[in-house]
Formats: structure tokens, sequence, C-alpha cells
């Protein structure tokens, strides 16, 4: 019998168990990846905007929450593979027949990237699939790319490639970009960037790399085939809800909604960081909300 077990270890995770643990409760991570960290493994801008430290990217950032770490006495479990979680029990069921429990849950599973669900997505990962634009334009350098999307990730990852690729084709489903004007302004006069709006990117072909796209600009009309060596998709995240969307009370989009203490709609269920925050998800957003949630579960186990 754990006080707390946390599911996923990203930046929000991670700041609970830091929390929970200084709070003197005892404490379980379970997290579903070899390593802890979440979406910081994907960041590899610098980053600029988390008050009181700077990083190159998120991998150094995640070695200085690690150091801070070091010293606490949480559990932590990577590689577990959770079955099933029977939130009102606060039940955890493992596939290695395991079966946990605790006082309180604290959800802090975040986001994935959002899939096209197109043919040749999957095929062609590690094969022409670019993950950012950041760290992959030198690999693409010298060659014609396409990216998919309309937002700031998007419009800001053809900016990036744009600068070593001769064509970058960036396609949109909307009528309008939705990036910020700062990069569309950019957009519009970067000559090597074509944009197709009201247009689908249906199929992603290729041998053994990635060697043209399918886009069917509007509906009715004909898909057409361009050549491309790489594809960027930046179609907006999903919220990693499987496990128990159906036991607590979620938005239309699926993620789970808190309120002010970072409480859900079933008692002692806490949630953290991006899965309940489809506004302004940031590292900052999701350690402070980890925090608030360790925090209050010490309070209400102190009077229980
Ligand atoms: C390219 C990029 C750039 C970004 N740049 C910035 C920036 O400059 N500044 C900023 O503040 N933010 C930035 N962000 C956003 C920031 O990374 C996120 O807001 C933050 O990581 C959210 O933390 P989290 O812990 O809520 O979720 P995540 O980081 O998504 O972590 C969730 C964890 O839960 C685990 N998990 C999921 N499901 C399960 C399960 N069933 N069982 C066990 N474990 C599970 C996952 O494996 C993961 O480790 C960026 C994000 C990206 C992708």
């Amino acid at each position: 019998m754990h006080d707390v077990i946390i599911i996923g270890a990203g930046p929000a995770g991670l700041s609970t168990a830091f929390w929970c643990d200084e709070l003197g409760l005892d404490t379980l991570v379970l997290e579903q990846a070899e390593e802890v960290g979440g979406q910081l493994h994907r960041l590899y801008n610098p980053i600029n905007n988390y008050l009181g430290l700077k990083a190159r990217n998120g991998a150094e950032l995640l070695e200085r929450f690690a150091a801070d770490l070091d010293s606490a006495e949480f559990d932590l479990w990577t590689q577990t593979n959770i079955t099933s979680v029977d939130l009102k029990a606060k039940r955890v069921s493992l596939a290695s027949g395991e079966k946990l429990q605790s006082i309180a849950i604290v959800i802090a599973t975040g986001v994935r990237p959002r899939e096209l669900g197109v043919p040749g997505e999957k095929e062609f990962s590690g094969k022409g699939m670019i993950e950012s634009g950041t760290r992959d334009r030198e690999l693409f350098a010298g060659q014609d790319v396409c990216v998919v999307g309309g937002g700031d990730a998007a419009v800001e990852n053809a900016l990036l490639l744009a600068e070593v690729c001769p064509t970058v084709t960036l396609v949109h489903r909307g009528k309008k970009l939705r990036a910020r004007p700062e990069f569309t302004q950019q957009l519009q006069s970067t000559h090597c960037i074509t944009v197709f709006t009201e247009s689908v990117l249906t199929r992603i072909m290729g041998d053994d790399h990635v060697e043209a796209v399918e886009i069917q600009r509007k509906q009715g009309l004909k898909p057409f085939q361009l050549a491309v060596r790489g594809v960027l998709i930046r179609i907006g995240v999903e919220p990693n809800t499987g496990l128990f969307r159906e036991q607590l009370e979620t938005d239309e989009r699926g993620y789970v909604v808190v309120n002010s203490q970072q409480e859900t709609s079933v008692p002692m269920v806490f949630a953290a960081g991006d899965i309940s925050n489809p506004v302004a998800p940031t590292i900052s957003s999701a350690t402070g909300a980890g925090a608030t949630a360790a925090k209050v579960i010490a309070s209400r186990l102190s009077t229980k």
C-alpha cells in the first residue's frame, strides 16, 4: 500500500514525486518508457522560458531535474506496462500480474503527437520521416521535403527546413494557417516554401526510403504525386487518457478536467501537466501543477 501512485514520469510526474517525497509521502512512480522525461526527449530547441535556468534542449533540462531527484527516496519503475486502473478503488494492475494499491493517484500521462493515419507513415519511420526540423535538418539538407500542418510547430519547422532544403511543401487541410503572424509573415518572404491549403496528404510512398507523397487538393479533385525525400508531420497532440477515460470527467478532446487543486471528478484522483492542460501546456505549468497536487494530497492525508 502506497500513499500515492503517480502514472507518468515527465516534468509533471517527476515534480509531483519530488514534492511528495519532500512532504514525507510514500510514493511510487510508474513510467511506461525506458527513461523518464516524457516530451523533454523530443525537445531539441533551447529552453529559455523556464524561470531560473536555461538549457540547450530537453535532454539538458532533464539532466538538471535528475540531479535534483538523486537524493529523493520515492520508488520509480520504468518500462512498466499498466493493463488497467480502477480509479475509485485506487488499484493499478500491471502486465506482470502485480496489483498495486494506494490512497491517492496522480495522472501525469501527458500527450503524444497526433498521427495522420495514412499509408506509409509508420513504415517509413526512420526512413525519411523527419522528427524535428531543429534536429534533423542537416540530414535533409539539399533535399526536397514536405511538412504537414498549419499551426506554429508546422510553420516553424517548415521555415527551419527551408534554410537548407531547395523546396519545402507545406500541406494544410484548413483554409488559413493557424500559426502566429511572426511565422506566417516570414513564410511569405521565403520563396522556396509552397503552401497548399485545403489540401490533405493521403499517402507516403517509396521503396526503402520516402520518395514521394500523394496530395489531394480540395475534396473531389484527383490526388497528385510530389517527389520528396522527407516528410514532417505536425498536426497537434492527443492526450494519453486511454487507460481511464471512461472513469472520470474529460473534455470533448479527452483532456482530464481538474479544479484549481488538480482534483479530478474522482475523489483522491488528481491530474497534472499536459493531460489536464489543453490551453497552455508548458514545462512550468506541468511542474507547478505537480507541486499543487502533492501539497493537496499531503494536506488531505494529514487530516484523515
Ligand atoms: C518539440 C517540443 C518543444 C517544446 N518546447 C517547450 C518549451 O520551449 N518550453 C516549455 O515550457 N514547454 C515546451 N514544450 C512542452 C513541454 O515539453 C510539455 O508541456 C511538458 O513535457 C509536459 O509535461 P508532462 O509531464 O505533463 O507530460 P509529458 O512530458 O508528455 O510526460 C508524460 C509521461 O507519461 C508517460 N506515460 C504516458 N502514458 C503512460 C502510461 N499508460 N503508463 C505509464 N506512463 C505513461 C509518458 O511515457 C511520459 O513519460 C515542448 C514540447 C515539444 C514536443
